[in-house]
């Protein structure tokens, strides 16, 4: 059986999917991953309906989605070697950036509600973009 202490305190990537670890994601979590600002302005984003068109990566654990703030920006979150990654067309000097972090909380949204995420095509323009 779990311990699960260990599982709310910790950040166990290697034993979960993306899924599983964005599920139990917390704000303080997030803020770790990221940073203060870039989780309140994230917040900001998702709660606008700026993220368009999640999808997942047709290889690996991964998402896409368009975040259109000022301008639309190409957002990819990828799990490798059981860390989380993202890659964002605004280019940051801070990585992760607010796009990204607005994408990772459309996408925990998405699961709550059971809302299907499309696959994205092996050749999707955003792949290109970040
Ligand atoms: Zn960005």
């Amino acid at each position: 059986m779990e311990c699960l202490l260990s599982r709310r305190t910790e950040w166990a990537w290697q034993m979960n999917s993306l899924a599983d670890i964005c599920r139990e994601l917390t704000w303080g979590q997030l803020a770790a991953w990221s940073n203060k600002t870039a989780v309140i302005e994230g917040r900001k984003i998702q709660q606008k309906g700026a993220v368009n068109t999640l999808m997942k990566t047709s290889k690996g654990e991964g998402l896409l989605a368009w975040v259109e703030v000022e301008e639309p920006f190409a957002v990819l979150i990828e799990m490798e070697y059981g860390e989380l990654f993202s890659q964002c067309s605004c280019n940051p000097i801070i990585n992760p950036c607010e796009h990204a972090v607005a994408v990772i909380i459309e996408f925990i949204v998405h699961l709550k509600r059971n809302n299907p995420i499309p696959l994205a095509a092996p050749n999707d323009p955003r792949l290109y973009l970040v």
